[in-house]
């Protein structure tokens, strides 16, 4: 049986029927640039997630990187961070002339040890930036109240965790900033790039807005620098019909995921995920297994023999990565996420799954242990 990590083609067939004609009359109307359907889009989000304000984006990437710049962060300001994330998360630090400065993870919601971020905290330090890993939050008690303490800003990475809450609120709409990305993989995906940024502030919606436009306001006059961040409208066009749906496919993932829990119960070498105590909705962007002993690769090479799509998100932490050689920092700095790089593997979770292909799945995996 084919079961592939992720197959998109499946929720098209669903959505065929209004996307075409949307796309059609979009064709017709030339409006590319911002416009109805972006400004649709982004009042439909934020009243999804509980924000006051949200901005769509270029990318889940360009939401942090503008979150960063809205907020003045640059050369000589520190930003804490996990190291068990994808690269755009440190990438975007680096990028605004800041440094990443990691802190390990708690190993059971793969998320930010909030436990040990306080000891990481210098005069420079400006920032922090959770990231919401394979759908659930970081534990946003502790990272507020130090915030708080330290006066400093919090920006989410959510771009996995749309529509996750913690104690109720919605990830994206917990800090000072929330970003999330529309990258196809992810809960709610777009035709190609797309992200957003939220936030609860009216200041900082200003100048988020203003800088996605290179900083532009009014026409051809620009007070500060900003890029070229905005969404398409024709991202925003599919992006509004998707999120009607949004509700429905989490649940499916959930559903998915809980049956892969009772799959594994009692399975000797497989841990499955856990939901967080402090997430009080984990949307399962991801389903993250860890293989014990040392098998992975056998549970990796048998679910590709028997057409079954995995992958390991991510082979390499943060810190180890050759282009943060220069940080200085080394194997076994941050134990938890080089033992979760090593350890994790990702099967298939997303919507349209049946639970034929489910139980199939399960069955290769504990087939090969
Ligand atoms: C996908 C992802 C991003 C980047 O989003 P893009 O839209 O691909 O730029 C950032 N952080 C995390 C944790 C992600 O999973």
């Amino acid at each position: 049986m084919k079961v592939p990590l992720l197959d998109l083609k499946l929720q098209y067939q669903q959505l065929k029927g209004e996307i075409e004609p949307a796309m059609l009359a979009f064709c017709a109307e030339q409006m590319c640039i911002l416009g109805p359907h972006v400004e649709a889009f982004e009042a439909a989000l934020a009243e999804k997630c509980g924000a006051k304000h949200c901005c769509g984006v270029s990318s889940g990437s360009d939401a942090l990187l503008l979150s960063l710049m809205a907020e003045g962060i640059g050369t000589g300001d520190e930003v804490i961070t996990s190291p068990y994330t994808f690269f755009a998360t440190g990438g975007a630090i680096h990028r605004v002339g800041a440094k990443p400065v990691f802190v390990d993870i708690e190993p059971k919601s793969f998320t930010i040890d909030t436990a040990k971020i306080e000891e990481k905290i210098t005069p420079r330090t400006k920032a922090i930036m959770p990231v919401h890993l394979y759908g659930q939050t970081a534990e946003m008690g502790t990272i507020m109240q130090l915030a708080k303490k330290h006066n400093l800003t919090v920006i989410e990475d959510a771009a996995q965790a749309i529509l996750s809450q913690w104690q109720g609120k919605c990830a994206g709409a917990i800090g000072d900033y929330g970003c999330t990305s529309f990258f196809p993989s992810k809960n709610l995906g777009c035709f190609g790039d797309g992200g957003a940024v939220l936030t609860q502030d009216d200041a900082k919606a200003a100048m988020v807005h203003r800088m996605r436009n290179h900083g532009m306001e009014p026409k051809y006059y620009h007070s500060v620098v900003g890029g070229n961040f905005r969404i398409d409208a024709l991202q925003a066009l599919v992006l509004n019909i998707k999120l009607k749906y949004l509700d429905q496919w989490t649940q499916k993932r959930q559903a998915n995921a809980a049956m892969y829990d009772k799959l594994f119960e009692g399975v000797a070498g497989v841990v499955t995920p856990s939901v967080a105590p402090w997430c009080t909705r984990h949307v399962r962007n991801q389903y993250i297994i860890r293989i014990l002993g040392g098998k992975r690769q056998k549970v990796w090479d048998a679910l590709k023999a028997a057409e079954v799509g995995c992958d390991v998100y991510y082979p390499v932490p943060l810190h180890l990565q050759e282009c943060f050689n220069f940080l200085g920092y080394k194997q076994g700095d941050f134990p938890e996420s080089e033992r979760a790089a090593a350890e994790t593997l990702a099967i298939p979770i997303y919507p349209d799954l049946t639970q034929q292909q489910i139980e199939y799945v399960a069955s290769v995996v504990i087939g090969a242990l």
